[in-house]
């Protein structure tokens, strides 16, 4: 049963430089998207109960409320679901806000504020400053949100271990319920794909600065449960979670990936394609038991709990340990991967090469 559903929103007033992300800045085009994407949603979703809604981008915040409400209107979700939006900065003031609280169901947003240094949004390509991020944030909450996340980067421009200090500092001022924690990279098909700045900290900075957030966020309150996610008590993002713990989800909109039964698949990257047929997929498959055990290992060692060890034996009829011995051992004795009585889980160190050990998991 898919209980999670995804809905992308390709549309941004400018696209960042370092963005990787499918949204173009073609406003014009979202009247006929909304209800493209209504039609999508009234073909494919098979009336489930659903548990968690998230509107990623692109900028979902550049919908009206009316079209928020549109393409929500095919589909049915509990009293307690959760659904996000997430909202870049520049897109929205109070009234935006204020009737997005009241007019819509989105009862979480997550806000894209990445640095509070203004200078170096402006080389990121941001359209926002720090004080417009700051005002968001406290007008959201003197309007009642009660479910806030924030974006912030590392790894950025001219960026020190002093400047993240403060970034941090600031996010935590805000007091949102939330953090979502990502390093700089330097993707394909970016604006900055050929012309990186010169000034970026090299990895082992980058790697201190991982750690130095998490420690502060930690000494803070904020439960690190995911690689990139850190959330005050009962606050993790249950929409994410679905995806960790290897639940389906719905996957609406152009480009946008889903998990049903067995199959994933991505809808169709190009917006002509997804006009004229929103069900061409760009890739569709249907997972094998082997590649369903070793997804459930990626995503279960994204999480800080790791992976229940009497769990994945049960559902895949394994010996964890035995399979894996060498690499658990190769890991352990690294001490990028710890085993409780009931775990296993990586490190702080071990999340900074997470990639290297999840394709040690991977049968050729
Ligand atoms: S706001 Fe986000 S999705 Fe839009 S261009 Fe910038 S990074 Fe990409």
């Amino acid at each position: 049963m898919t209980e999670n559903a995804y809905i992308h929103i390709p549309f941004c007033s400018q696209k960042c430089n370092y963005c990787a992300f499918l949204s173009v800045s073609a406003p014009k085009y979202i009247p006929k998207y909304t209800e493209t994407l209504k039609k999508e949603i009234e073909e494919r979703y098979k009336g489930e109960t659903l548990k968690t809604i998230y509107f990623g981008g692109g900028t979902p915040s550049l919908l009206t409320i009316e079209q928020i409400n549109t393409i929500l209107s095919p589909l049915k979700y509990s009293e307690d679901a959760e659904i996000t939006l997430e909202i870049n900065p520049e897109s929205v003031n109070e009234e935006y806000l204020k009737n997005l609280k009241t007019k819509t169901p989105i009862n979480r947003i997550s806000i894209g504020i990445q640095t509070f240094d203004d200078e170096v949004l402006k080389i990121l390509g941001r359209q926002h400053t720090s004080k417009t991020a700051v005002d968001v944030v406290n007008c959201a909450k003197k309007l009642g949100f009660k479910n806030i996340s924030v974006d912030l980067m590392y790894g950025l421009p001219a960026q020190t271990i002093e400047k993240v200090r403060e970034d941090v500092r600031k996010a935590l001022e805000l007091a949102p319920q939330h953090i979502s924690l990502y390093g700089l990279k330097i993707e394909r098909r970016t604006k900055w794909s050929h012309n990186p700045p010169q000034n970026l900290p090299d990895l082992d900075v980058q790697a201190d600065m991982y750690e130095e957030i998490t420690k502060i966020l930690k000494e803070n309150g904020y439960n690190h449960y995911e690689i990139s996610n850190f959330a005050l008590p009962q606050f993790e993002s249950k929409h994410n979670l679905s995806y960790w713990k290897n639940k389906n989800y719905y996957g609406f909109g152009i480009g946008a990936s889903g998990y049903e039964g067995d199959k994933r698949y991505t809808n169709s990257v190009s917006f002509q394609e997804y006009f004229e047929d929103y069900n061409i997929k760009s890739m569709s498959y249907k997972l094998t038991a082997q590649e369903k055990l070793e997804e459930e290992i990626f995503l279960g060692l994204r999480c800080t709990e790791g992976i229940n060890i009497d769990e994945i034996n049960k559902k895949y009829n394994i010996d964890f340990d035995k399979k894996y011995s060498e690499i658990i051992r190769k890991y352990q004795q690294t001490g990028h991967l710890k085993r409780n009585k009931t775990n296993v889980y990586l490190t702080i160190n071990g999340m900074l090469i997470s990639n290297e050990i999840f394709s040690e998991f991977i049968e050729i």
